[in-house]
């Protein structure tokens, strides 16, 4: 996190440790957010390694993962608003550009909550927003031994962080902390009334 200066990313506060808001309802993540999910994926983000960061937003995490996967790793960066893929290109090419130009980090446009089957199987999966619950695609493009890290969204609204490990082709779930993101949810309903 300090090899990423969060100032490239964040419109304001950069090193407050609160989410600051990004436009379209979305918002960085706190800094104490990122570290934890960081730290969560840490022993799966190693070099060489194939990731997935769902709900892209500002690209600051992202960045984090490629520069924990390093030179011959690949972190694709999947965000529904088209805006904001923009906004993160354009914050990654401040003092990143290198990344894109690499290949080492990928951002696309489309609804994370279908994964992207094109880079699939990730070692690493982040998802940044929280769901109803685990979508399938995600859980199929986790490779052996990898692990997800998702906010999801209980029946009494409250959200747990769950880390969600594949070993031996089974799927093994763990709540590790109560949490609070935005939802992972369609464009419409994130922004239409605007
Ligand atoms: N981790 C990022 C953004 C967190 S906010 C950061 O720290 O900068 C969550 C992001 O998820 C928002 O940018 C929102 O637009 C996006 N999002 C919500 N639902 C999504 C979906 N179905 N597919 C892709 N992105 C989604």
């Amino acid at each position: 996190m300090i090899a990423v200066d969060r100032a490239d990313f964040s419109p304001r506060d950069p090193y407050e440790d609160a989410p600051q808001r990004i436009g379209y309802n979305a918002t960085i993540s706190a800094p104490h957010m990122h570290a934890a999910a960081l730290d969560y994926l840490q022993n799966h983000l190693v070099a060489g390694a194939n990731a997935l960061d769902v709900g892209s937003g500002s690209g600051y995490l992202t960045v984090c993962m490629a520069k924990m996967v390093g030179r011959t790793g690949v972190v694709v960066g999947i965000e529904h608003m088209p805006e904001l893929v923009e906004l993160s290109r354009k914050n990654i090419k401040k003092n990143n550009s290198e990344l894109i130009e690499n290949g080492n980090v990928i951002m696309v446009e489309g609804d994370g909550r279908q994964g992207f089957a094109d880079k699939a199987p990730y070692n690493a999966i982040h998802v940044g927003a929280a769901a109803k619950g685990v979508p399938k695609a995600l859980l199929d493009q986790l490779a052996e031994g990898g692990r997800m890290m998702i906010p999801v969204e209980n029946e009494d609204g409250n959200q747990v962080f769950m880390q969600i490990d594949k070993v031996n082709g089974k799927i093994e779930e763990k709540v590790v902390e109560h949490v609070i993101y935005v939802p992972l949810t369609s464009r419409e309903k994130q922004w239409s009334h605007h």
